[in-house]
C-alpha cells in the first residue's frame, strides 16, 4: 500500500504538466500572416513583454512571417524557432502538424505553400458563393478586408466578415450556423494526408510535431503518425486538461518522442484561444528541440 502511494507520486511528477516554470517558453504563436491579429514583429515584442525565454511563430500553412519574426527576435536576443502549422486531412478528420526548424527557403515546401494559398482563396470564394445563395450578402473583398495584405485567407476571416457585416452576433455563431463542417456554407479543405505532412516537414529539414492532439487523436491514430515518422507531441496546449496532458506525456515517453507546448495565441482580444505564455512550457524543451534539429541536420 505504501509502495502504491509512492508510485502515484512518481507518476504525477513524470506525467503532469510541469509547474512553477520560471523560464517559460511559447512554441505556438500566430501572426497576421495567417489568422492572427498582430504582425510578426509585434508578436515577438509581445513575447518579450510577457517574459518568454524562447518562442516560435507557427502560422497556418505559410512561412511568410518567419523572416520578420526571426529578425525581431535576433535584435532582442530572444531564441527563435522558425515554424509552421500544417493543416492535414484524411478520413479520420483534421490533423494539425507543427513543423519546427523548417528551412523557409526550401524550394519544394515554398512551392507547395504557394499552391495551398491559391486553394485557400478558391475555398473562400466557394464559401462566399454558398453564403450568397443563403441570402447572406458577403463578398470576397469583405473577407479579404479581414486579412492582412501579406496574409492568407482562412475561415476565421470569413467568420470575422460575417460579424462585421452584422450577419451573426459573434465569431462562434459564424462557425456553428454557417461555415463549420456540416453547416450550409462549409467547403471542405484540400487533402494533405498527415503522413505526407510529416514527410514535407522533414524534407525541409524540420521536426514534425502533432499539434493539440489530446482530444482529437486516439492512441492508434497517434501510433500511425509515429509509424509515419512523427518526431513529437505538443503535450501542453490550452485545449488539454490534466487528463490529456498526462495521456500525451505518457505516449511521448513510450514512443521516445519530443514534447512541445504553447498557447496557440492569435493576438490580444482574441478570446478563442489561450493567452500568451499561458502554458508552463520549460526552456529545457526548447533546448531538446534545437538539439534534435541539429542532430537531424548533421545526418
Ligand atoms: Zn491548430
Ligand atoms: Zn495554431
Amino acid at each position: 500500500m505504501f509502495l502504491g502511494v509512492v508510485q502515484r507520486v512518481t507518476d504525477r511528477d513524470r506525467f503532469d504538466a510541469p509547474s512553477d516554470v520560471v523560464d517559460r517558453i511559447d512554441l505556438h504563436l500566430h501572426s497576421d500572416r495567417s489568422d492572427g491579429l498582430l504582425g510578426p514583429a509585434a508578436v515577438i515584442a509581445a513575447a518579450q513583454e510577457a517574459g518568454l525565454r524562447a518562442v516560435s511563430l507557427t502560422d497556418h500553412d505559410t512561412l511568410n512571417g518567419v523572416e520578420e519574426a526571426a529578425e525581431a527576435a535576433a535584435e532582442i536576443g530572444l531564441p527563435f524557432v522558425p515554424g509552421i502549422e500544417f493543416s492535414c486531412y484524411d478520413d479520420n478528420g483534421s490533423t494539425h502538424l507543427l513543423g519546427y526548424f523548417v528551412d523557409p527557403s526550401h524550394a519544394e515546401l515554398t512551392e507547395y505553400l504557394a499552391n495551398a494559398r491559391e486553394l485557400r482563396v478558391e475555398r473562400a470564394q466557394k464559401m462566399v458563393e454558398k453564403l450568397n445563395r443563403l441570402s447572406v450578402e458577403v463578398t470576397l473583398d469583405d473577407v479579404r478586408a479581414q486579412a492582412s495584405e501579406q496574409g492568407l485567407i482562412a475561415r476565421p476571416h470569413v467568420a470575422r466578415a460575417l460579424v462585421a457585416g452584422g450577419w451573426v452576433k459573434d465569431y462562434n455563431e459564424a462557425f456553428y450556423r454557417f461555415i463549420a463542417d456540416g453547416q450550409p456554407a462549409y467547403v471542405p479543405t484540400w487533402r494533405l494526408s498527415p503522413a505526407e505532412g510529416v514527410r514535407r516537414i522533414q524534407d525541409a529539414g524540420g521536426l514534425a510535431i502533432l499539434a493539440h492532439g489530446g482530444k482529437s487523436h486516439s492512441e492508434s491514430a497517434i501510433r500511425a503518425l509515429v509509424d509515419a515518422g512523427l518526431d513529437g507531441l505538443e503535450t501542453l496546449h490550452p485545449e488539454h486538461g490534466p487528463y490529456e496532458v498526462r495521456r500525451l506525456r505518457r505516449l511521448a515517453e513510450q514512443h521516445g518522442l519530443l514534447e512541445t507546448g504553447g498557447s496557440d495565441w492569435h493576438g490580444p482580444h482574441d478570446g478563442r484561444r489561450g493567452q500568451l505564455a499561458s502554458q508552463p512550457v520549460p526552456y529545457e524543451w526548447y533546448v531538446r528541440l534545437r538539439d534534435a534539429a541539429e542532430e537531424r541536420a548533421s545526418q
